[in-house]
């Protein structure tokens, strides 16, 4: 892609902290069981999708929420020092920030998750009214984490200074119906867009199956197919893009590492063929590195891969 210079994009869904135990066997209700090792990882996909549209290189501003505590320091270090804005990120002093208590289970390799959203959930719609009314968004990219209220009016005041909505139907991809007409870009994984269409979708009825899902209201559907790459429709036309082969060691990371190089490609003026293209690199690279914040590619990488595949 020609060198332009991108335009602002504000990225809205959760920013969490995952503490991570690993024990031989899960302990049951009132059992204590020894672990044998113990890490605490950012994540969240809202943070995770603002620092891969950072990465991607365009100006990116999060709009979240974290508790007065330890981790949300922490986190809002990691958002700064890939150069995001956090003025819109507010600081709780009456909610913790979002954990995600996780415990491995090293015998099945079974995970048992404890997820608090905290902050998160006190995302406000003035507190979105603010932020688009400081960054002047070009393209807005969010998740279904946000309260409702919030996000409605992100979404409705966005469209109305002409802004690029992008919406990720995650984690529960129902929710979204009620926002499909000011979605200009909606953008699922296989299971979301089983959720919504009530039938299974697979290679095969990818392509049908996202002008189903325009037909509910967005101008662009992207279904992601993991190791298959993903789909495209748009104004009547749908493209399949296959995903390069790579050694895929942890895919965590990897549908928000696409969201994020596709939104910020779309900040750059890029269509949404093209666009998708970047994501599907960027995906794949992500799954080639462990964690989720380490594996966010790079615009360089994701250039580089484009130019061989
Ligand atoms: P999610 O993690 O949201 O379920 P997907 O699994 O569909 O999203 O993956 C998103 C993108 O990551 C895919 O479109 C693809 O580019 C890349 N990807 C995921 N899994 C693999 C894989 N096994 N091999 C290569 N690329 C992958």
């Amino acid at each position: 892609m020609t060198e332009t210079e991108a335009r602002p994009v504000l990225v809205a869904g959760s920013i969490n902290t995952d503490l991570v135990a690993r024990v031989t066997r899960a302990p049951e209700a009132g059992e204590t069981v020894t672990g044998s090792s113990f890490a605490i990882f950012g994540g969240g996909k809202g943070a995770n999708q603002a620092i891969a549209v950072a990465r991607s290189g365009a100006p990116t501003t999060m709009l979240g929420a974290l508790g007065d505590d330890d981790f949300g320091r922490a986190r809002r270090g990691d958002l700064e020092a890939d150069g995001i804005d956090t003025r819109s990120v507010a600081s709780s002093t009456t909610t913790s920030s979002g954990v995600a208590l996780i415990v491995v289970e090293e015998a099945s390799g079974q995970n048992r998750i404890a997820y608090v959203p905290g902050a998160t959930w006190t995302i406000s719609p003035d507190q979105a009214r603010a932020a688009l009314a400081r960054v002047q968004p070009a393209v807005i990219l969010s998740t279904l984490e946000p309260p409702f209220d919030a996000l409605g009016t992100l979404l409705t005041e966005g469209t109305a200074i002409r802004a690029t909505t992008v919406v990720n139907a995650s984690p529960e991809a129902e929710g979204v119906r009620q926002f499909l007409d000011r979605v200009d870009v909606l953008m699922v994984n296989e299971t979301e867009a089983e959720d919504l269409l009530g039938y299974k979708v697979t290679i095969e009825n990818a392509a049908d199956s996202a002008l189903a899902l325009v037909v509910l209201g967005p101008r662009t559907v992207v279904i992601t197919l993991g190791a298959a790459g993903a789909v495209v429709a748009s104004d009547g036309k749908t493209e399949r893009l296959t995903a390069p082969r790579v050694e895929v060691i942890d895919t965590t990371a990897a549908g928000d590492s696409f969201t994020g190089a596709f939104a910020a490609d779309l900040a750059r003026g890029a269509d949404v063929f093209t666009a998708a293209r970047s994501g599907v690199v960027a995906g794949s690279l992500a799954t080639t590195i462990p964690g989720a914040y380490p594996s966010i590619p790079r615009r360089s990488a994701i250039e580089a891969l484009l130019r061989e595949t």
